[in-house]
């Protein structure tokens, strides 16, 4: 393939998998394909974009019938595809312990969904076991809301099974005995300094005063900060780190701080461990042999956190690293979420326009999504960008062949056909699967039908799905026949459409409107939690009896 075709190919192949390519994974291949590209790497990346932003454009039946003509071996080769996710170093079968490190400070989204999954899906790879530990080592931020509802995405949602859940908070009490250990050591020492002139010193990579304390002072200071004798911001324990270090995380970091916020859970403590220690140390003491993360969190954090498991006599755990997810299209950020909900823009944590695990469990994404999304892009190491139409992909194919089938009609008109005869119309809930039964539409003369549909030229045949063909007079609609092998037509326009005396009230909640609509009578049977197909308009998930969440079409 030449540049061109290449560019064209891959972006199709991508858009086809994920509902939108990913400019990083089009260049990938394509350079792959093309190495010699890579010296004009920025004509080749607005290259790809705009070939990304033209067959976005293409409806996905057009995009695979691209495909095959371009490069019909990369559409074969999907069905097999199907990856497994790659072997871990020193993984030893029935050894392997793999934690899920949330930080309870908001509600999770898709991005943690997929992390939550590679390390449970590890675990049961190895037959091993899977930690769900919650760091709360934050009081300003941590919450028990975020505890109870990260617990209820990981195990009630996404099907997740630890085997122990446990705070980190819990462990304070051992955290201080590493701490103490570091100290006895001569590896740590309680600062006094002002965070500025902290700041000037360890810009400079110059010591602070406080270092030359010896062990005795320190172990005085910090059962000091530990009695609650200092006050916030006047003390913290550091590590005696390495001032003039090229990596500025190992200038003396803070291991220890002094908080006057309120634990949820351990309201005595007031003296908390930074995120490198109390992440490192955690994993040791929770017997945790493998850690997988996202690349994002780089190098130098890995240098501190494998300094202070050394300094401590822990055994360093195998980390493997794969590419971050970017989550476009929808707020990700707590803090701007909850900000947005006290200025009432969200309905909540779980507005359909987020992608947090409420709300896209709301909205009917189905748990195996997220494990699908992670067999195809979990361990690799390139950026995948996620954004909810990735997930709408792979929802859309799973649900076609769960979901029953409904009509429901956004706008409806009504309309009165001169001389229907009256008819039982049976449909199946699902048009290939007969077994799941029928809905039956009791069709007499008044239909209501969807406002666009209504427009209608004299003389021409309009057919109403599966119950008759009728045609527009001068000045009303008449019943012309029922057969419909026998009258069509090519490109004829097939309606669907509600008994205008027997339609119930449906309520959509889509993510820029609520529209109140008319739908079959059996849709008021439809049971919260169900989610099923509206005939030409999309999935939704019903949410309360006669109100259903838009999914995607
Ligand atoms: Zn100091």
């Amino acid at each position: 393939m030449d540049l061109k075709q290449a560019i064209r190919a891959y972006a199709l192949k991508n858009a086809l998998q994920f509902g939108k390519a990913s400019e990083g994974a089009v260049i990938s291949k394509v350079l792959g394909l093309h190495p010699e590209e890579k010296a004009n790497i920025a004509k080749l990346r607005s290259l790809i974009t705009a070939e990304i932003q033209t067959i976005s454009t293409l409806a996905a039946e057009q995009q695979k019938s691209e495909l095959e003509k371009l490069a019909p071996e990369l559409l074969e080769k999907k069905k097999e595809e199907k990856r497994v996710l790659p072997e871990l170093p020193n993984a030893v079968q029935g050894k392997v312990v793999t934690r899920i490190p949330p930080e309870p400070s908001k509600y999770a989204h898709v991005g943690h969904a997929l992390s939550f999954l590679i390390n449970a899906l590890y675990a049961e790879k190895y037959q091993g076991k899977c930690i769900l530990k919650f760091e709360d080592t934050n009081p300003e931020k941590c919450t028990k809301e975020y505890v109870d509802a990260m617990l209820e995405d990981v195990t009630g949602y996404l099907g997740i099974r630890p085997d122990k859940v446990v705070l980190v908070s819990d462990e304070l009490p051992r955290m201080y005995q590493e701490a103490e250990k570091l100290i006895k050591d001569g590896k740590a020492y309680v600062c006094l300094c002002e965070r500025q002139s902290m700041q000037d010193l360890r810009h400079r990579g110059k010591q602070c005063a406080h270092r030359r304390h010896g062990i005795k002072r320190n172990l005085q200071l910090w059962e000091e900060m530990l009695a609650g004798k200092h006050a916030v911001g006047s003390a913290v324990l550091r590590l005696a780190g390495e001032m003039a270090a090229e990596n500025q995380v190992m200038r003396d970091p803070v291991l220890f701080r002094i908080s006057d916020a309120e634990h949820f859970k351990h309201a005595q403590f007031r003296v908390w461990p930074l995120y490198d220690f109390e992440n490192a140390v955690s994993d040791c003491i929770l017997g945790v042999t493998h850690i997988l993360r996202s690349n994002e969190f780089g190098t130098m954090r890995t240098e501190l956190q494998s300094l202070l498991k050394q300094l401590l006599g822990f055994p360093d755990q195998s980390v493997t690293q794969y590419g971050r997810f970017n989550i476009t299209g929808a707020l990700t950020k707590g803090r701007e979420i909850r900000e947005a909900i006290e200025r009432g823009e969200f309905i909540g944590w779980d507005d359909p326009r987020l992608v947090t695990l409420k709300a896209l469990k709301r909205r009917g994404i189905l748990p195996e999504t997220f494990r699908e999304l992670v067999q195809e892009v979990g361990m690799t190491q390139n950026e995948t960008n996620i954004d909810f139409s990735v997930l709408a992909a792979i929802n859309r194919r799973l649900l076609d062949k769960r979901a029953n089938r409904y009509f429901f009609i956004a706008q409806p008109e009504k309309v009165h056909i001169t001389a229907a005869p009256g008819r039982r119309v049976e449909l199946r809930l699902h048009p290939e699967d007969e077994r799941r039964g029928h809905r039956v539409l009791i069709a007499k003369q008044d239909f209501l039908l969807e406002k666009k549909d209504v427009a209608f030229e004299k003389g021409k045949l309009y057919r109403l799905m599966d119950c008759l063909n009728f045609t527009k007079e001068h000045d009303h609609l008449a019943f012309h026949s029922e057969d419909y092998e026998l009258y069509r037509k090519d490109g004829e326009r097939i309606m669907h459409w509600l008994p205008a005396d027997a339609a119930v009230d449906i309520t959509v909640v889509m993510p820029d409107a609520v529209i109140k609509g008319k739908g079959e009578p059996l849709l008021a049977k439809v049971k919260p939690g169900d989610i099923v197909q509206f005939e030409r308009f999309g999935f939704v998930r019903c949410d309360s009896p006669g109100e259903f969440w838009f999914s995607h079409r």
